[in-house]
């Protein structure tokens, strides 16, 4: 499909990241109206309130936008979700919507975003090869740092679904148990290795049935679209806890993700053949389906940029992660979120964590300002964004997800 034009009223730049070709969801308030909660698509530097549109253009449709969350449109199905995009996309392109839409169109600068659905269990993958092994090499010196099941199966464990957070939300530096180099115990204390993963996070609508698998070729029935996730991470706190059962209260006290949810529909251009279909897989990993994707993420620290990590470089797919899930017959819910793991690409310039990024505090990272960054720091903001191919050699936005380290409450207090 070539890239349809917004319609000329509304002023869209045709580079814009979110033109006609992205329309993400979210969900926002109008800051006059801060309590009345709308689900919305973003169009250039506005916010179309859908909630409000559906009922005037849309009404057999209405009911999945009146919570003001995803939560009802999630559930609706993929065949709502391309009838109502193909509804949007008409009336941002075709000049003769312009009355009946134009009193609904919120400028982004007076909008406040919110959680935009009911996140139901979360799950982290590792699908990064490059990650892992950078990973593997800075945890386990002495090992292979790639695990011998690595190459076999998309590895994952369930995070923490009440923990993740819209963008913007300060992030608390968290106290825990770590074990100081060369120690043989541990002290309760405060996190000193904060640091960031710049991932993606697919979000599910469809749910499915307990004890039926999903295939690999079924993501688009049941993944509705893709966010931008930053796990947030306390490596003295991992390092200590996390074998042999994987990260629990190190990553556990927030998640951040994105506002905006970019359909899958959005990314048919963007679709590209994962590095794992090209090596012995059992079968259902090896279903043909070409769910690799063209996104480029951008991590900046303090305004300035540190990484630009590709995803096109992940060895596994997010069909091929959804395949996994649910092979053993665990069913999906509405609401379920995957994230991809980091994204690192092969070089140092493209990796998706301060971790790797400064060899575990080896190579300090240098500021602009003059400043150096072992591991995050209070007050420090990160902002992941990214853009993925779009029609016609396009890029289409994702929008960020931002958080700011804000300190912690000392271990000794409350
Ligand atoms: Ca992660």
């Amino acid at each position: 499909m070539a890239l349809a034009r917004a319609a000329d009223w509304l002023n869209v730049p045709r580079d814009h990241p979110f033109g006609p070709a992205s329309l993400p969801y979210g969900s926002f308030s109008d800051v006059r109206h801060p309590a009345m909660r709308r689900v919305g698509v973003a169009i250039g530097d506005h916010v179309l309130d859908l909630s409000a549109a559906a009922d005037r253009l849309l009404p057999g449709r209405a009911a999945d936008f009146r919570s003001g969350c995803l939560d009802e449109f999630l559930a609706a199905g993929d065949g709502a979700w391309a009838q109502v995009r193909a509804e949007i996309t008409t009336w941002l392109t075709e000049g003769r919507y312009r009355q009946a839409i134009e009193d609904l169109l919120v400028p982004a600068e007076n909008v406040c975003m919110h959680l935009p659905f009911t996140v139901a269990d979360y799950v982290d993958f590792y699908a990064s090869e490059q990650h892992a092994t950078n990973v593997g090499r800075l945890f386990r010196p002495d090992a292979e740092p790639l695990t011998p099941n690595w190459r076999h199966l998309p590895i994952a464990y369930h995070g923490r679904a009440g923990t993740v957070v819209v963008s913007g939300t300060p992030i608390q530096r968290p106290c825990g148990q770590i074990r100081p180099a060369g120690a043989t115990a541990p002290a309760y204390q405060t996190c000193a290795r904060l640091d960031f993963e710049a991932e993606l996070g697919f979000v599910v609508g469809t749910p499915s049935v307990l004890g039926e698998r999903v295939r690999a070729g079924q993501i688009a029935q049941h993944v509705f679209g893709v966010c931008l996730v930053n796990d947030w991470s306390a490596r003295d706190i991992q390092g200590w806890e996390y074998v042999p059962l994987g990260p629990f209260l190190g990553k556990s006290f927030g998640t951040t993700i994105s506002p905006w949810i970019l359909p899958l529909a959005a990314l048919e251009h963007a679709r590209v053949r994962p590095p794992s279909l090209d090596t012995d897989l059992v079968s259902y990993l090896a279903e043909p389906g070409d769910w690799g994707l063209d996104i480029e993420l951008t991590v900046t620290l303090n305004g300035h940029v540190v990484s630009r990590p590709p995803y096109s470089a992940m060895h596994w797919s997010p069909a091929q992660m959804l395949a996994h899930l649910t092979v053993n017959g665990a069913s999906l819910r509405t609401g379920d979120l995957f994230a991809s793991g980091t994204v690192s690409g092969p070089r140092p310039d493209q990796y998706g964590s301060l971790m790797e990024i400064t060899r575990a505090g080896q190579e300090p990272l240098k500021l602009p300002d003059g400043s150096t960054r072992s591991w995050l720091e209070d007050g420090d903001e990160v902002v992941i964004s990214a853009t993925a191919t779009g029609p016609d050699g396009m890029r289409i936005g994702l929008g960020d997800a931002r958080g700011q380290i804000v300190p912690a409450l000392p271990p000794n207090a409350g």
